[in-house]
């Protein structure tokens, strides 16, 4: 873990957050590398969950959550975790996370702590002009369920999918950016009818572990945990937790809920028109009949939910922790590379002239650059730094499939020097195949 922290410091994935003045706990920053990881993780997860498929829509909505919506999924009575206090060093702890060097003896009986941050909107605060970041993308899912049904004409089985901030108030953060206070989900609430729901548990549970593996993330290093009955979240009737092997222990990656009618049984209104399978609340503030029609008995029914739901940040934690190798080379020296899917990498190619500011070779640079920007694959770096040597390993570092080097031959027979980040084997290709080279690198 301490090997993968300094090089995402060193080389910008990743900076702890008001750093400048002392850093602010649970959070961090995304620098120019991270960003563009990130942003190709969630990419890749779009394009599964939504475009490659015809029953999902997506969503993005506001993060501030109006307490009704988090009173009726159950948020304010149980989202809450276990701290205890150590009256010897004084620190606050999950009481499942105390460490070693506090004594029993010196802890508090155990106390519910709620996770959900809240704030005041507009300018009056007061008990009513309060609201929440939201813990969780999944409930203005359900909030909008009727806008989507309503505006798309959707019968299940169908999804909503939604990726964006969530903030939850941990007590101890920890372990990089695998336990924050503000981070980022991917969110799928699949809804289905009442009966298909295991089969289509399962069937999410096999589509999510084949997505990971395309990511990068070895089966070797997950187990699935089917969370035993007495563990299960108030809303669920089963659970299936990704667990990967963090750098430091194996934890949930992505956890896939059979969700049943809970939530849009509980947002309901007229909640006794319905069989409601779930325990929920009565609801007399939603305004909204969160149901649809069979098409052949003409019933209403509320559709019961699969959620697949994974951390963005845990998922860059994996990838990283899976792509991190430091190989001994021929010569005695060793190198850090990154092997990062391509589709993954920050930055698909590097186009570097040999001779730094030679301007012919810049300019050629320049071109390849831009032609290769243009095929929109992704970030493609001019790097006139004119030192080849400390290219490659740079970009070795940071996962970049290709270096393309422009030398004075390509001035006689526009062809350029192609070195492959995981073999290290350099090839010469002419300048007009490049283009569909980093296609086929990058798409397949
Ligand atoms: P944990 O038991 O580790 O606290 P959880 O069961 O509370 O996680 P869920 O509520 O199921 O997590 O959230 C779905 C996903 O969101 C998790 O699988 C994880 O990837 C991500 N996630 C949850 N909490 C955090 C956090 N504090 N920091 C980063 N990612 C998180």
């Amino acid at each position: 873990m301490d090997e993968l922290v300094a090089l995402c410091k060193r080389r910008g994935f990743i900076f702890q957050s008001n750093e400048i003045y002392g850093g602010l706990q649970g959070l961090y920053d995304y620098g120019p590398l991270g960003v563009e990881l990130k942003n190709n993780l969630k990419q890749a997860w779009w394009r599964e969950v939504v475009f490659d498929r015809d029953d999902v829509e997506g969503l993005d909505a506001s993060i501030l959550t109006k307490p009704s919506v988090l009173k009726f999924s159950g948020h304010e009575d149980t989202f809450s975790d276990p701290m205890v206090d150590c009256k010897s060093c004084n620190q606050r702890f999950r009481a499942d996370q105390v460490p070693d060097h506090c004594k029993t003896e010196d802890l508090t009986e155990p106390r519910q702590f709620n996770l959900m941050f809240k704030t005041a909107v507009g300018p009056v605060e007061d008990k009513d002009s309060f609201a929440y970041l939201r813990p969780e993308t999944a409930q203005n899912i359900f909030t909008n369920f009727k806008n989507v049904v309503d505006s798309t004409s959707r019968k299940v089985p169908f999804g909503i999918a939604q990726i964006g901030k969530a903030f939850r108030n941990e007590i101890t953060p920890r372990n990089f950016i695998f336990r924050v206070r503000e981070f980022e989900q991917m969110e799928l609430e699949f809804f289905v009818a009442p009966g298909t729901d295991d089969d289509w548990h399962k069937k999410w549970v096999d589509a999510r572990l084949k997505w990971w593996d395309e990511q990068g993330v070895s089966k070797d290093n997950i187990e699935l945990y089917n969370v035993p009955s007495n563990e299960l979240a108030h809303y669920s009737k089963a659970t299936v937790d990704i667990m990967y092997k963090f750098p430091h222990g194996l934890e949930e990656l992505e956890g896939i809920a059979n969700r049943t009618d809970f939530d849009l049984g509980s947002h309901s209104k007229n909640q006794k028109d319905f069989d409601i399978y779930s325990n929920v609340s009565d609801n007399n503030e939603s305004n909204a009949k969160l149901a649809l029609q069979d098409i052949e008995t003409k019933k209403w029914f509320i559709p019961y939910v699969i959620e697949p739901s994974a951390g963005v940040d845990r998922g860059v934690l994996a990838i990283l922790n899976e792509a991190y190798k430091v190989e001994e080379l021929e010569d005695g020296k060793t190198r850090i590379v990154l092997k990062l899917k391509p589709h993954l990498s920050p930055i698909k190619a590097a186009v570097i002239p040999l001779k730094k500011n030679n301007k012919k070779l810049v300019e050629i640079a320049s071109n390849i650059k831009k032609t290769l920007q243009g095929l929109r694959l992704g970030r493609v770096l001019l790097e006139n730094s004119g030192n080849i040597g400390k290219s490659y390993r740079r970009h070795d570092e940071v996962g970049t499939p290709l270096c393309i080097t422009v030398d004075f031959e390509t001035l006689d027979d526009d062809s350029v020097t192609i070195r492959d980040r995981d073999t290290m084997q350099q090839k010469r290709i002419a300048v007009s195949e490049l283009s569909k080279y980093l296609e086929d690198l990058i798409i397949n």
